[in-house]
């Protein structure tokens, strides 16, 4: 099959981590007879830089034209004092509202290889954990009206969290077609004992949910939530939640794996067409010097391969690479922590890991 991919490199170490993904996309194209071509556009600071803009129109035209975006990173210290409208970071909000994605999948895995990075008590971790957090991106209390008035005490500001049955049937649809690549749970994450807005995020999941009566589904309370997230991980196979509730829940869940760059994302709308990306940021204090951790956007390759291509088998040889990677013993100089592993660079893990493909 052939593949289109818009690549977004980004600023700081975004370059050199998303080359070494095409690598590895180079490498499964040739093994499993597919084409990958790749068309390079600027986003943030290098296109600030170039085009006095951090989206130009032609990048936005070239990931619409795309099968898939696969973006490395923005941002860095050069960029730091211009105006909030001019920041590289602005890109990412215009890029995902120009290709409408709504939902944001963030797996949070802990690797039986590196589970004594994970900070959770040593008896917790032992039981690892494989977690898919479903978010929703484009709507709630981020998007919903929001003001200044004079209230009871004087000056008051709100925001307000709205979803329509729409946003919620869809972005339920999301969470029980992943769970059926995967373990076969849901868990609906709300606070339908004291918001309405959630009371409709619950009925609505109930609904979905015998559109799908293969998966099992159930419902937790956000703040419960939290707690069984470092009490016990491994229940969770795949999370749908709220914007708000998925941006803290999601940051939570990552932080436990305890490996910031091991972490990949995708960003998905109705279409086929997503956009993948590690979850880190561009790292300006290792940019440049052949040290950064290109795992987690290798693994943002394989979620493309899964989630948009439909390449299941793919995706499986990148990840089970990823493992045999760790359990030989590799490390970077991130993933160092207690051990005496000796760090390699990031051209020398994309070479290990193209060797184990
Ligand atoms: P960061 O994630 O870039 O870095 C935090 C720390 O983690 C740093 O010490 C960095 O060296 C390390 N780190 C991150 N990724 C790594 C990797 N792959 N391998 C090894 N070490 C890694 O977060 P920050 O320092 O808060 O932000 C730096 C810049 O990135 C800022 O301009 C910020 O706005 C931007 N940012 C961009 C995105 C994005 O493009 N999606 C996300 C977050 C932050």
């Amino acid at each position: 099959m052939e593949f289109n991919i818009a690549l977004l490199r980004g600023d700081g170490i975004g370059p050199e981590i998303v080359d070494s993904a095409v690598a590895v996309l180079e490498k499964i194209g040739e093994k499993f007879g597919h084409k990958f071509s790749f068309t390079p556009y600027l986003i943030g600071g290098s296109a600030i830089d170039a085009t006095g803009k951090p989206l130009p129109e032609e990048t936005v035209k070239g990931c619409l034209e795309s099968d898939s975006v696969l973006l490395g990173a923005v941002g860095g210290p050069k960029w730091d004092n211009l105006p909030g409208d001019c920041r590289p970071e602005k890109a990412l909000l215009g890029i995902r509202a120009a290709l409408e994605l709504f939902t944001n999948l963030r797996p949070a895995k802990l690797y039986k290889a590196l589970k004594d990075e994970c900070p959770l008590r040593p008896d917790i971790a032992a039981g690892g954990f494989d977690l898919m957090m479903v978010r929703e991106l484009t709507g709630g209390i981020y998007f919903g009206e929001r003001g200044r008035r004079e209230g009871k005490y004087g000056e008051e500001a709100y925001d307000t969290e709205c979803y329509s049955k729409m946003e919620i049937e869809r972005i339920a649809r999301v969470a029980f077609e992943t769970a059926r690549k995967r373990r076969k749970n849901v868990i609906s994450i709300d606070k339908a004992n004291v918001l309405e807005s959630s009371r409709l995020w619950r009925a609505t999941v109930h609904e979905i949910a015998k559109e799908y009566p293969d998966v099992d589904c159930t419902d937790m309370l956000v703040d419960n939530a939290a707690m069984q997230l470092v009490k016990n991980p491994g229940q969770f196979d795949v999370v749908v939640t709220s914007n708000m509730f998925g941006d803290i829940l999601s940051d939570e869940a990552s932080q436990i794996t305890g490996s910031i760059g091991m972490l990949p994302s995708a960003s998905l709308g109705s279409s086929k067409r997503g956009m993948y990306e590690p979850i880190h940021g561009s790292a300006p204090d290792i940019a440049g010097q052949n040290k950064a951790n290109p795992i987690a956007t290798i693994l943002s390759a394989a979620m493309m391969l899964r989630y948009s291509f439909d390449l299941d088998k793919e995706a499986d040889a990148i990840e089970t690479a990823v493992d045999s990677f760790l359990e030989a013993g590799y490390r970077t100089a991130d993933l160092i922590g207690s051990t005496d592993a000796k760090p390699l660079s990031t051209t020398e893990v994309t070479e290990k890991i193209l060797e184990l493909l």
